[in-house]
């Protein structure tokens, strides 16, 4: 018996803006609680919200980011709730005409070996059910104050900051779909500055909608929400652990109850929060304070000029106008810095191979190591392809270019000034090449017997014994050829 996975996705989203959506209160994170309050977002009685048009602004860049269509109409309302962290009663959300809705986007998506290497890259279109504008609620805290077993506490700095929920439909048929999908998200908000996406902070959230079904079922099976997915590594595992707990409990012909649970990602499985029995009911209405939002085309078309080029149209283009690889040009536009960190470096060397492979083999092994972006590298692109051209010139070696770069990461300096001081040139010098070769072939009789008996694999072995020789200096274009020479005997 084979089955299916059907998983739907919601995305909360913090809008990157200095003031609340709602009422002037800072944004910022980490602040003292409840500093950042006032009667709006306090839900004091009289108190009356006012829109803060860099929330539109930001919320039209995210629609337009992932390819979205923005009604010109849409109307706020009050969803009904009663819970601690929600001074209102009522939090102010979009219903039934929210800022985007009925959109689509394709993604690329690929499946993971055991390894958790992905397998063959391809396109899938998800749909979007809406994506609509919201306020987010407090924060009850249980952790680190005076007598917590007995108190709730409740900060209401995050009370009233804005959020973007995009909702899909029930499209994602594994846990790397809905990986991508979530990756292909944060990547488009953080692009065009829309929001900062950062899970960790927590303002990106995700929550996932998960059911199995028997392959060539039309009716859907019972569905578990997922909540606390902390990173988008997580959320993967919680859905893979999820449908692994569904086929079991079917096959075993048990039931599934319509619940919410939570990641724990300490046990590596999922609990039950609550269960979806009584479902609510949240009695949404026109927010009768606030008037429909109406945003114009040409309002739209000015949010749209002030954008950067988009990732998916960025990677195209590096793959024409430089000659990439879509693998390559997909690994350079993972963050916009580093597409921007790739293009620069281009222009001082002129060598967009080179460039890309500098960059993804050399520059991003230090990167990461020193848990930096590409904004933030000490080598900054241009010295990268100043060296880069070094080598191109054949000034120095690829091989003593690498711990140019490696010194260059930790001084900032520049790659002339290493050159000079390490006394560092490519040695060219055919003869010193020459009498380096016959050392090499001296001292390796027996792999020189195999050669030249036909085991031509072995001149690669000879190559970097002659580059060893000559500690990495000798020019390797000369030395194959001198090599490949003097080999025939
Ligand atoms: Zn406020």
């Amino acid at each position: 018996m084979t089955w299916e996975t059907i998983i739907g996705l919601e995305i909360h989203a913090q809008l990157s803006t200095e003031s609340k959506i709602f009422c002037g209160c800072a944004t910022r994170f980490g602040d003292e609680p409840n500093a950042n309050t006032c009667p709006v977002c306090l839900g004091l009685p009289g108190a009356l919200p006012v829109l803060n048009r860099r929330a539109v602004e930001l919320g039209a860049r995210a629609a337009l980011a992932l390819g979205l269509h923005i009604n010109q109409q849409s109307i706020f309302a009050r969803k009904n709730y009663f819970y601690p962290d929600l001074p209102k009663g009522y939090q102010i959300s979009q219903y039934d005409q929210p800022f985007s809705a009925n959109g689509e986007l394709e993604i690329m998506t690929a499946e993971r070996d055991e390894a958790g290497h992905p397998l063959e890259w391809r396109p899938k279109k998800i749909r979007i059910t809406r994506l609509h504008l919201e306020e987010d609620a407090g924060k009850n805290v249980h952790e680190g104050l005076p007598e917590v077993d007995r108190y709730s506490y409740i900060d209401l700095n995050r009370a009233g900051v804005p959020l973007a929920e995009i909702v899909t439909e029930p499209d994602f048929r594994s846990s790397w779909e809905a990986y991508d999908y979530v990756n292909h998200v944060r990547r488009s908000l953080q692009w065009v500055g829309a929001s900062d996406a950062d899970m960790e902070k927590g303002n990106l959230r995700c929550e996932a909608n998960v059911s199995v079904r028997r392959a060539g079922e039309d009716k859907f099976g019972t569905k578990v929400e997922l909540k606390n997915l902390n990173s988008v590594r997580f959320m993967q595992r919680a859905i893979e652990f999820e449908v692994a707990r569904h086929i079991q409990v079917l096959e075993s012909g048990g039931r599934l109850a319509q619940e919410t649970r939570l990641w724990d990602d300490r046990a590596m499985e999922t609990r039950v929060m609550r269960s979806k029995e009584e479902a609510h009911d949240y009695r949404y209405f026109p927010e009768p304070d606030l008037p429909p939002l109406i945003v114009s085309s040409e309002f739209i078309e000015s949010v749209r000029q002030e954008m950067p080029e988009l990732p998916e149209s960025r990677r195209n283009r590096f793959i024409q106008e430089y000659d990439l690889s879509f693998a390559d040009a997909s690994q350079l536009i993972s963050e916009r810095s580093l597409a921007d960190y790739f293009e620069d470096t281009v222009k001082t060397c002129g060598n967009a191979r080179g460039a890309a492979n500098w960059i993804r083999s050399e520059l991003l092994r230090e990167l990461e190591a020193a848990g930096l972006s590409a904004a933030e590298s000490p080598v900054a692109p241009e010295k990268l392809g100043a060296l880069i051209r070094l080598i191109d010139e054949g000034k120095i070696s690829g091989k003593q270019g690498k711990d140019v770069l490696v010194e260059m990461f930790k001084t900032g300096k520049n790659a002339d000034a290493i050159i000079t001081e390490q006394g560092l040139v490519q040695l060219s010098d055919t003869g010193e090449i020459d009498s380096l070769i016959d050392e090499v072939i001296a001292a390796n009789p027996d792999p020189l017997a195999s050669y030249r008996a036909g085991k031509e694999t072995l001149f690669g072995f000879f190559v970097g014994q002659v580059i060893k020789a000559s500690k990495g200096k000798a020019n390797p274009k000369i030395v194959n050829e001198r090599l490949r020479a003097k080999l025939k005997g």
